[in-house]
């Protein structure tokens, strides 16, 4: 359902990405990691044509994301991209950062964009926090919004990049559970994260990125018995 071929990308004279290649089966969780500046971030962001690459192709759910052409808005409705940083809009409550996409780009009508709502935002725990404002929830509630503002979408496929970051431990285990949940209820997901026991854990593979390769692919195992010494040393030492 989404696949890289060969994918490259520089930012000036930056390479970042030099031939990426591998593939998102239908209902599969997969955890990309990796040291800093390794590529992770630009990796997920060409998926979602957020970054445009020079060069290989990258097709997700029949739609060749390279090509010059593509429909971005049909990409974006396919694609669900949830990043560190939540964006929600601190004006709005709840429900309402969830309503904006469905009424603007979905076009439902009032009343069914609010089932939806109800639904995604039951699906990560807070459908008593539907009148609630941004500033009134912890990171971790905010991040479950986020996600249930992408999930409001029906999107085919979640990207997360480090959405738990910035959280505390104790809010960071909330927010890794309704990913679990997701991946249990068959969405197919690619997570960029340094939870190293919840990749190994939850993802069906594991993709280590090396200085903009992909360097080690395998089940959970593989963080038990790195093959390649650059993995033992980030495994390590995180670098
Ligand atoms: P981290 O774990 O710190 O998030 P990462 O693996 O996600 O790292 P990327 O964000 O993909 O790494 O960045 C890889 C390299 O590309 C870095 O050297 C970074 O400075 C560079 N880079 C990323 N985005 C841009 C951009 N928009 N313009 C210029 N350089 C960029
Ligand atoms: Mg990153």
């Amino acid at each position: 359902i989404v696949k890289l071929d060969q994918v490259y990308k520089s930012f000036g004279a930056n390479q970042v990405l030099k031939g990426v290649s591998f593939e998102v089966a239908k209902g599969e969780m997969i955890a990309i990691i990796g040291a800093s500046g390794s590529g992770k971030s630009t990796a997920l962001r060409c998926i979602d044509r957020l970054e445009v690459i020079d060069q290989g192709s990258i097709e997700v759910c029949g739609i060749r994301v390279d090509s010059p052409t593509v429909d971005l808005k049909q990409l974006r409705l396919e694609v669900g991209i949830v990043f560190q940083s939540y964006n929600l809009f601190p004006h709005l409550t709840v429900e309402e950062n969830i309503l904006l996409a469905l009424r603007h780009v979905k076009k439902l009508p009032r009343a069914e964009a609010h089932q939806v709502a109800l639904r995604v935002l039951e699906q990560v725990g807070l459908q008593e926090k539907a009148a609630a404002y941004p500033e009134q929830l912890s990171g971790g509630q905010q991040q479950r919004v986020a996600i249930a503002r992408s999930l409001a979408m029906s999107p085919k496929v979640m990207l997360f990049d480090e959405v738990t970051s910035a959280l505390d431990p104790q809010l960071t285990g909330e927010v890794l559970r309704v990913m679990e949940d997701l991946a249990a209820g068959g969405m197919t997901m690619l997570l960029v994260t340094h939870e190293m026991a919840f990749a190994k854990r939850v993802a069906d593979r594991i993709i280590y990125m090396h200085q903009g390769k992909v360097w080690e692919v395998g089940a959970g195992e593989m963080l038990d018995a790195p093959k390649t010494p650059e993995l033992k040393a980030f495994l390590d030492n995180g670098l």
